[in-house]
């Protein structure tokens, strides 16, 4: 991904985490980056959530619940049973079963106790049906012929299988309108104004920058998550597929969720330097993005890393003192971010910003 597509994306998942109209009015709206199945992967993911599910989500902590433990998770009782008296015969060996329950018990996500040798479970609260819907968001900044095509492919496959309940291709503004017609009709298009939006303030500056233009240019058909999909394993000649069952989808849908809960779209600061002296994050429309004073420009998350030629590390006294709070600017930053990622996460705690 190249330094223009990744800032684009980042300025989208901002807008929509501002500006998205949910369906459903009272929805909240989660937003999150490069996630999906192993067939498939979408930039931008929005999940529009029932606000008292949200909160309800909240008591198993900011990280992601994985498969293994979702599974534990949604079906264990409220009273103490023995682990196969309440759960599902998983279909292979309940060995890989107790493993999660004991990654669960240490999560804290769940409750084990041995009684006669036997491993009991209870629950620490019932796990919530928080998801409302699920928009997957496409972002191509440049949309010239040869991406326009592989793009309209791609997102025939998202509409066929109907994971979504919506799929939306943003582009820029000036994208040429020939173009936008090529995308299958029952994906939205978004067209994106960016203007040269950063000013060099850091986001501690309190103040906010205008908002993205952004414009429906199609809306999409809604998809329908609960019927029986159809995946396409091969687009040649014949074309190949296989039906993706209501209830694989509902399970693949309940891990993407989770996956956007514990990821937010801010994690990239996780995997770039912020302890770099040269990293900087840096207002624009809507959120803020990365920006890199060695390179005098936006740098990608792939570039940003210890192996850059670049890179110059604080120096060890700005994290000792303390330096300007605690641990240096690139903690700092971590902790600005995952502040941001958890006011977004009803009922979780400041302390759970550390996680
Ligand atoms: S110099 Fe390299 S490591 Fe440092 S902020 Fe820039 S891209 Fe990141």
């Amino acid at each position: 991904m190249g330094g223009a597509e990744f800032g684009f994306e980042l300025r989208v998942c901002a807008w929509a985490e501002r500006h998205w109209t949910p369906a459903d009015p009272d929805s909240c709206v989660l937003v999150a980056r490069q996630l999906g199945t192993q067939r498939r992967r979408w930039d931008t993911v929005l999940v529009e959530a029932d606000p008292a599910g949200l909160r309800a989500r909240a008591a198993f902590g900011p990280e992601e619940l994985d498969a293994d433990l979702l599974d534990v998770v949604r079906h264990a009782p409220a009273d103490w049973t023995y682990y196969r008296d309440a759960l599902p015969d998983p279909g292979y060996p309940w060995r890989y079963v107790r493993e999660a329950i004991h990654r669960a018990s240490a999560r804290g996500v769940l409750d084990e106790r041995k009684r006669s040798n036997r491993i009991e479970i209870r629950r620490i609260a019932p796990y919530p049906d928080w998801v409302r819907r699920i928009v997957a968001v496409e972002n191509k900044p440049d949309l010239d012929a040869s991406a326009a095509r592989a793009l309209a492919d791609q997102l025939e496959r998202d509409v066929a299988l109907g994971l979504a309940d919506e799929v939306w291709v943003a582009t820029r503004a000036d994208a040429t309108r020939a173009l936008v017609t090529e995308m299958p009709s029952a994906a939205g298009v978004l067209t994106v104004g960016t203007p040269d939006d950063t000013d060099g303030d850091r986001t501690d500056a309190t103040h906010e920058r205008d908002s993205l233009s952004v414009d429906v240019a199609w809306h999409p058909r809604s998809l329908d998550p609960d019927a029986t999909g159809v995946r396409v394993t091969d687009h040649g000649d014949p074309t190949t597929f296989e039906y993706a069952p209501a209830a694989e989808k509902r399970e693949t849908r309940a891990r993407i969720a989770e996956r956007a809960y514990g990821r937010g779209w801010r994690a990239y600061a996780d995997t770039m330097r912020p302890d770099c002296r040269a990293f900087d994050l840096r207002n624009a429309a809507d959120g803020s993005v990365p920006y890199c004073h060695a390179k005098g420009r936006e740098q990608t998350a792939a570039e940003c890393s210890g192996s850059c030629a670049d890179f110059a590390p604080e120096p060890p006294g700005w994290r000792q003192r303390g330096w300007p709070i605690e641990g240096g600017p690139g903690t700092a930053v971590k902790r600005l971010l995952a502040e941001r990622r958890r006011r977004r996460r009803p009922g979780l705690s400041e302390r759970d910003d550390d996680t």
